[in-house]
């Protein structure tokens, strides 16, 4: 008797089905859809994650065969982290021969990706709550040869009590001591150099853990600036500047940062992976020190006073115009909506959400001008209450 006649085709999936109810979806990948089910017995609710390997027109059987030993994979690796904090727990795992169904604890606030979109830019005092969690899951990780190679904000959720869990270990590989891996997988604006670099030369020596640090340091910059380090429209020139390590601290958003963490941030996305900070290196820097006195900006002489000065000429300046304080009216909205910081904000949110990608691709975008051809009926809305309310001179 083979393998494929002792057990039916539909055992795994008629055991799902008794056990839980799917619902609405969560989230889709490439072969898979996520939906929340609640579990029949006990009303609890969780996500499931289904993965479809039915033999169709647009899928040859090498392919599904290819999911199905994938799949394997990460069950298998899911299983090896399972009980780690900031690691999403596989609760259930069926198979039948058309789908497999993994059971996961469910995150009900959803994508760090989408919080971040959200509130656009995150403070330092955030990043580092979910960058030490998460370099702390990527070292227990990396102590077991474990390469995630898919970190970025989509595959990091976030539970009730806003802290991290990651997920999506579909491109996870436990490697041996001292061996490289040339595959090249990921997601194309967290790719480490050495990744790009695999692809172009098949004599290339391949790339180990310190791909992971990598994606962590293009995640923590993003939190930041609200805008990845590596973009560019054309993919081709955006691989270019990641191979270069071509990224700057130049926009606006990196004023309000300290030395410290720009100094984490730029030893993490190290072209050479033997000079890039592995995640223990990451958590002794002192980004991560308890004291949060030292991790103050080290203002030079110059830079100090230069401040003082600023404060004094801003003090003054609210003193002598804040009667003077126009309210916001439609006429202000209507002729420069980008100018005011509330509706600049809400401006940044709507932009992903036509998008579908990230808020910030660059400096030159002006996203005001996305209100420019269509109804302004969100920002007049919002000045009509203002001025209603009377309130408000931002
Ligand atoms: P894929 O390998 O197809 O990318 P993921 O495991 O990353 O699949 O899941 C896809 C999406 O589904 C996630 O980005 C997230 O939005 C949602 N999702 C996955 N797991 C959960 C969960 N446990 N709770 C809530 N949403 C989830
Ligand atoms: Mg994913």
């Amino acid at each position: 008797m083979t393998k494929e006649e002792e057990i039916p085709d539909w055992v795994g999936a008629q055991e799902f089905y008794d056990k839980y109810e799917p619902k609405e979806i969560l989230g889709r990948g490439v072969s898979s859809v996520v939906r929340r089910c609640v579990n029949k017995r006990t009303d609890q609710e969780f996500a499931v994650k289904i993965i479809d390997i039915t033999p169709s027109d647009k899928i040859t059987p090498q392919e599904i065969e290819e999911i199905r030993e994938a799949t394997v994979k990460e069950i298998d690796i899911l299983k090896k982290v399972c009980g780690k904090e900031n690691i999403i727990q596989l609760k259930d795992c069926y198979e039948s021969k058309a789908f497999f169904f993994l059971v996961f604890d469910l995150m009900k606030r959803g994508e760090l990706f989408d919080y971040l979109t959200e509130k656009v830019t995150l403070s330092e005092r955030e990043t580092r709550k979910i960058m030490r969690a998460l370099l702390e899951v990527v070292q227990f990780l990396h102590d077991q040869n474990i390469v995630h190679r898919d970190l970025k904000p989509e595959n990091i959720l976030l539970d009730d009590n806003m802290n991290i869990k990651l997920t999506d270990f579909g491109f996870a590989v436990q490697i041996q001591p001292g061996q490289t891996l040339k595959e090249v997988c990921g997601t194309p604006g967290y790719l480490a150099p050495e990744i790009i670099e695999c692809s172009m030369d098949p004599e290339h020596k391949g790339y180990g853990t310190a791909v992971d640090i990598w994606s962590a340091g293009v995640i923590m910059y993003t939190l930041l600036a609200g805008s990845p380090p590596f973009w560019h429209r054309k993919q081709m020139l955006m691989l270019r500047m990641i191979l270069a390590g071509t990224y700057d601290f130049s926009s606006p958003e990196w004023e309000d940062c300290s030395d410290t963490v720009k100094d984490l941030i730029s030893r993490m996305l190290v072209v050479d992976p033997k000079q890039r900070f592995t995640a223990s290196d990451a958590l002794n820097h002192s980004f991560f020190s308890q004291y949060v006195v030292n991790e103050v900006r080290q203002f030079s002489p110059y830079r100090r006073f230069k401040v003082i000065c600023m404060t004094v000429l801003a003090t003054m300046r609210i003193y002598c115009h804040y009667r003077r304080a126009k309210p916001v009216t439609k006429e202000v909205i209507k002729s420069d909506p980008y100018a005011v910081k509330p509706i600049r904000k809400l401006i940044d949110a709507c932009a992903f959400k036509i998008y579908g990608h990230w808020v910030k691709k660059g400096q030159t975008q002006n996203r005001a001008a996305l209100f420019e051809n269509s109804p302004k009926t969100i920002l007049l809305s919002i000045a009509t209450e203002a001025e209603e309310s009377g309130q408000h001179s931002w």
